[in-house]
């Protein structure tokens, strides 16, 4: 059997994702296919860590705009995060992944606290572990968040899932002839304001030497195949 080219991985998984059609809440369906995608590398004994962002119940800067404080608009966001956090784990554990929650912000009853040396064990142990709160901090994202864990546990790429086949030169939903990037550096990015992720985790991906690839979370089999070395989405390097 083909070995898979990725030991160790972090999927960033935006609230959007969990929400399907909806474009509010959970989608059940939705959340067990992601389930199944993630057993299929499980599987293959590739360590996965994940995070995820909270969009589909709460935007911090959303809410500042109609006149919440911004700090605290941006906490609610990341307790958001963690909703879909244990969603997530009840889906993985009802097809058999040992799972792990680890919160950035303490909430002892809910979950554990994130320590980084314990993210590790999990992970080496073959647990999925699920990052949720984002970094603890306000004025982050959750991508930020998903690049900083990447760093910190050693991941050796982070798959940014959306609902497009990779990066855009432009928005490929309002014009259909837009070029899709193969490639594509974190300069480029930040230079063309390209819409991948936001500058700070950009540049914390691009200081540190992590890739991220952008791909379409929708056709299954997907996280799959990127593990197993095929090229799709965007790959982003430095
Ligand atoms: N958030 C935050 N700090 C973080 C991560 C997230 O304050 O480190 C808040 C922020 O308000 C954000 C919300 O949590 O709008 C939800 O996260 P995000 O928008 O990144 O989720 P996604 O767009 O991926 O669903």
């Amino acid at each position: 059997m083909e070995k898979p080219k990725y030991r160790r991985i972090m999927l960033k998984l935006s609230g959007e994702a969990l929400a399907g059609e909806k474009g509010f809440g959970l989608d059940h369906e939705v959340i067990m296919s992601i389930a199944r995608q993630i057993q299929e590398v499980v599987n293959l004994g590739v360590e996965v860590s994940v995070v995820v962002g909270g969009g589909n119940f709460w935007r911090g800067a959303t809410a500042s705009a109609q006149g919440i404080d911004r700090a605290t608009a941006d906490y609610m966001g990341m307790l958001a995060t963690v909703m879909n956090a244990l969603a997530l784990q009840d889906a993985f554990e009802k097809i058999g992944l040992d799972t792990r929650v680890l919160t950035a912000i303490e909430m002892r009853e809910v979950a554990e606290t994130y320590i980084r040396r314990r993210a590790i064990r999990h992970l080496e142990k073959g647990r999925v572990v699920i990052f949720g709160a984002g970094t603890g901090n306000p004025f982050f994202s959750t991508d930020t968040a998903a690049a900083l864990r990447a760093i910190e546990v050693e991941a050796e790429i982070v798959l940014k899932a959306t609902k497009v086949d990779g990066v855009y030169e432009q928005d490929p939903v309002l014009n259909p002839d837009a070029k899709k990037f193969d490639d594509l550096n974190f300069i480029e990015i930040l230079n063309k304001r390209l819409r991948v992720m936001d500058s700070t985790a950009t540049s914390l991906c691009m200081d540190n030497k992590i890739p991220i690839i952008v791909f379409n979370l929708n056709e299954e089999g997907n996280i799959k195949r990127i593990v197993m070395g095929e090229k799709i989405g965007t790959f982003v390097k430095g």
